[in-house]
């Protein structure tokens, strides 16, 4: 079985002490193809001297230089984009196109915080006593800890690393061990374009091991997670204990909202496709469709068209449009939900069974009429399922939409000015998209609110969680 070089470790790639490994399994069709080496804590302490050494190296490059490698790895990525999105799709399952949307959009987040941290400027506070001059520095905050997840395995790590580097900042990140390939090479491509040694370091490990070594360690000054709630919670309360700063991208449950006055089928369309997506497995999918009475049965026929209409398959097929989910734990998971759904009185509209294997898949399903206590509209479903209620007053979808402690997206249709404001200005959320899908642009702020995380990544807050500030008060 083929070893994955999964290692870098101050400018070296390599596959560690190979005390432990972690399989790769193809979802497609079940069966394993590589194994991953792991980081020891021996590893772990290399990569931490290396981020160490490199920050000392990097904090003292200038913000031009260091984005001019950034610029190269941008398009060092773009340049190798199909082939990193044929590794995302053999190991994380996704249909090929939207694999390929990945690999080259990580490109437009390299370059955009190339080019903000060349803005990344201080300011200068008026004296009270003449002579004095007063100034506000920002520096990198120092060797950053990043752990990513398997759902985008090149985007959700790329917004970290970029970010890191354009302020100044080392990183070890530790990639997601499900999906280590296209990490693997995007990390390669940070390299090639002249990131120095032990600048950017990449393991993989036991999660919960590496993030409380790395966590606890002297040399870290910052964390940045993305993923589940409860790994959330307890890493940021790590990171409390030992005073280092946070970023936290949690789980959501977003409201999808569609009010009476708008194109219904449109609407339907639009939102099946945001919720198919990657099979449902991302943080800001819409997960509980609020439709108002009058339209209520004219959207789920649309829905259902739309969501019957998508075709599974491996995603390396041309015309799949839904892949596997990416690990048997998902299917079990969605199983598990609709099966509560149905129990408590809900509607099967659509899909409902996944299809027993070979491969993980799992097709578009559609609950309707599904009772508020039912789990699938408490939890974060993080699968291809979407659950449709209905509302009578915008008043009464807003309570509803905020009575999850969840914040993270929210989506909402309506031709009503009057309607679109109110809904921007109460939904209890990190995001909020109306009329159309905005969101996870590199120059827009991504992040939630409540249980879904603190902080953003993207946008000018992405680059500002990197840095610290410093007051300078001179005389003379
Ligand atoms: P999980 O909670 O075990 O893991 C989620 C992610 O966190 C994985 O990438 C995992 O490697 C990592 N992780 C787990 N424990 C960790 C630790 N102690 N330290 C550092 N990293 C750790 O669950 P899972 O089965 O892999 O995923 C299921 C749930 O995770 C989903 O239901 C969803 O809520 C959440 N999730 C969220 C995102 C997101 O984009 N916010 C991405 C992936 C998964």
């Amino acid at each position: 079985m083929r070893v994955i070089e999964s290692l870098l470790i101050d400018g070296q790639w390599s596959s560690g002490t190979h005390l432990h490994q972690a399989d790769v399994f193809n979802p497609a069709t079940g069966e394993q193809i590589a194994k991953l080496s792991l980081a020891s804590t021996a590893d772990l302490d290399r990569a931490l001297a290396a981020a160490q050494r490199g920050f000392q190296v990097w904090r003292k490059t200038s913000a031009y230089d260091r984005s001019k490698i950034l610029r190269k790895a941008a398009d060092l990525v773009r340049q190798r984009s199909d082939e990193i999105a044929a590794l995302i799709t053999l190991e994380q399952g996704k249909p090929l196109a939207e694999a390929k949307l990945e690999a080259f959009g990580a490109g437009d987040h390299i370059d955009w915080y190339a080019e903000e941290g060349r803005r990344a400027y201080g300011r200068v506070i008026p004296p009270r006593v003449r002579g004095v001059r007063q100034t506000v520095l920002r520096e990198p905050v120092g060797p950053v800890a990043a752990f990513s997840p398997w759902n985008f395995p090149v985007s959700q790590l790329v917004r970290k690393i970029a970010g890191a580097l354009a302020a100044g900042c080392s990183i070890i990140a530790k990639g997601p061990e499900e999906t280590p390939s296209s990490c693997i090479e995007l990390c390669r491509a940070f390299q090639d374009a002249g990131v120095p040694e032990g600048v950017l370091n990449l393991v993989f490990g036991v999660p919960a091991e590496v993030s409380d070594y790395l966590i606890r360690s002297d040399v870290i000054r910052k964390v940045s997670f993305t993923g589940s709630v409860p790994v959330g919670r307890s890493l940021g309360a790590l990171a409390g204990q030992h005073l280092k700063r946070c970023t936290l991208e949690l789980g959501g449950h977003a409201p999808f909202i569609v009010c009476d006055d708008v194109d219904v089928n449109a609407v339907a369309a639009l939102g099946a496709g945001l919720k198919f997506r990657n099979g449902g497995q991302i943080c800001a999918s819409p997960t509980r469709f609020y439709v108002q009475s009058s339209v209520y049965e004219q959207f789920v026929e649309a829905f259902c068209k739309a969501g019957a209409a998508i075709k599974l398959g491996d995603g390396h097929d041309a015309s799949t449009q839904l892949g596997p989910l990416a690990n048997p734990r998902r299917v079990t998971a969605v199983q598990e939900y609709v099966d509560d759904a149905l129990a408590l009185g809900a509607h099967l509209a659509l899909g409902g069974k996944g299809t027993g294997g070979p491969g993980f898949f799992y097709p578009a399903t559609v609950l309707t009429d599904v009772p508020e206590g039912a789990r699938v509209m408490c939890e974060e479903p993080f699968g291809p399922i979407a659950s449709v209620v209905r509302f009578d007053t915008v008043e009464d979808v807003i309570e509803k939409a905020n009575s999850l402690p969840f914040g993270l997206a929210a989506f909402a249709f309506t031709r009503s000015i009057q309607r679109a404001t109110l809904l921007a200005d109460e939904l209890e959320s990190g995001m909020v998209s109306i009329n159309h899908f905005g969101l996870a642009a590199p120059e827009t702020p991504f992040g939630g609110v409540k249980d879904s995380g603190y902080g953003s990544e993207g946008g000018s807050e992405g680059l500002d969680a990197y840095f610290t500030t410093k007051f300078v008060s001179q005389i003379g």
